[in-house]
């Protein structure tokens, strides 16, 4: 997949890109377009971005005040759902959320800048919402982890229960395809 980082400069200080610039990549790539939409008021952009040619949006749990609305919004405009936790948020609300959701995106790093280095927390998280869900039916719904992910820490965070790893300085410095397959093996191995 491709991961879109979309900031508004108010959830986050920097702007990025909206559903103009994600029409144009949905046009250049057959990629499942996955978007992270760190805004304050996400409701307001979900059908944009979905007919922009998003596969899977998520949305910040500091910010949806309506959590169940707005990930079945998003199931609505035929998106996979994703609740995302930055790295000091409790983990009840993903919990709370995980049966409306088709993923749960764990920051491991406070959104706004890439090339941030990793939260080391995030494994102690990771393990505990993994166990929680796989206790509650909830096997199904994976966890996506973003920031600061590199060839070094790829294995930990997938044995601390990530099946979907996002790298942004990770993997696009020199060879892109090398190194993600890099990363693949590192894991596999
Ligand atoms: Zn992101």
């Amino acid at each position: 997949m491709l991961h879109v980082d979309v900031m508004d400069g108010h959830f986050v200080p920097p702007i990025t890109m909206g559903p103009v610039v994600m029409h144009s990549i949905r046009k250049i790539t057959s990629l499942p377009l996955d978007v992270h939409l760190m805004v304050t008021n996400p409701d307001h952009h979900i059908e944009q971005f979905a007919e922009a040619g998003a596969a899977w949006i998520s949305v910040h749990a500091e910010v949806c005040h309506h959590s169940h609305r707005t990930l079945n919004h998003i199931r609505n405009v035929g998106c996979k759902a994703g609740i995302v936790l930055n790295p000091a948020t409790p983990l009840t609300f993903a919990e709370e959320a995980a049966e409306a959701a088709d993923f749960i995106l764990l920051m491991s790093v406070n959104p706004g800048y890439g090339g941030q280095s990793f939260i080391p927390s995030f494994l102690r998280r990771s393990a505990q919402l993994r166990n929680w869900l796989d206790n509650h039916h909830l096997s199904h719904v994976p966890i996506e982890v973003d920031g600061g992910i590199k060839v070094e820490n790829a294995k930990e965070v997938v044995q601390a229960g990530a099946s979907v790893l996002v790298s942004g300085s990770g993997v696009m410095h020199g060879d892109i395809a090398a190194n993600i397959k890099r990363m693949r093996q590192v894991i596999g191995e």
